[in-house]
């Protein structure tokens, strides 16, 4: 197996709702918001930001719906063959992988706030908001005001997403990537994204380098 080139995908992720990832409530003080967002844990940063790791497995649960390669139980798909859609890209657990799948093509890293918003953050002026969601008793009709911690709209991080090519890959891992990318738009990231929270938007996407249009996603067909 040769590594052919490794591809890049870059840019901006627009908040057009609020965003919501969880953070552990562990080291909550008393009368502290008990539904904070992730934070930066670089010591006097506590910025929020994406964790690679949540951005790729929202893309490639959203593939796996999308293509209908589910695990066992609702898994993650561990197939392990070449021509599924997610393995491959994703990657699968070493107990299933086959040696000619070749290692996890992609790579997603932490997306940080954009310059911009770095900025604002560093000098105070980027709060975080506070939404209230009600638990409404079914019984009783009373409701129950639970703090939600949001990163408000309109904020952006920027993201960069790593994508190894080896001889004989096919060209559809890559689009399988723009596919997902176009799917997490249509869906939400973090939590509560059925209640709005999460509605994203990639913008100043660049392949390679190459800066793409601000529509570029939308025209990618699902
Ligand atoms: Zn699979």
């Amino acid at each position: 197996m040769k590594l052919k080139t490794i591809r890049t995908i870059t840019g901006n992720i627009r908040l057009l709702t609020g965003l919501h990832i969880g953070a552990s409530n562990e080291n909550i003080e008393i009368g502290g918001l008990d539904n904070p967002v992730i934070k930066d844990p670089l010591p006097g940063s506590l910025a929020p930001y994406i964790p690679g790791s949540s951005l790729k497995g929202k893309i490639r649960s959203l593939i796996e719906i999308r293509q209908g390669a589910i695990g066992k139980n609702g898994g993650p798909c561990d197939c392990g063959k070449k021509d599924c859609p997610v393995c491959p890209v994703f990657g699968t657990s070493a107990a299933n992988r086959p040696e000619d799948l070749g290692p996890t093509r992609i790579i997603v890293r932490d997306a940080h706030l954009s310059k911009k918003w770095k900025k604002l953050f560093e000098e105070g002026d980027l709060p975080m908001e506070v939404k209230y969601e009600n638990a409404i008793n079914r019984i009783s009709g009373v409701a129950n005001p639970r703090p939600l911690e949001r990163v408000p709209a309109g904020v952006e991080f920027a993201f960069e997403m790593a994508f190894k090519v080896f001889e004989n890959d096919p060209e559809d891992y890559f689009d399988t990537v723009l596919n997902g990318m176009r799917l997490l738009e249509l869906d939400a990231l973090g939590g509560s994204g059925s209640r709005g929270c999460g509605r994203i938007k990639f913008t100043d996407i660049s392949i390679d380098g190459e800066l793409q249009s601000e529509n570029f996603l939308e025209q990618i067909a699902i």
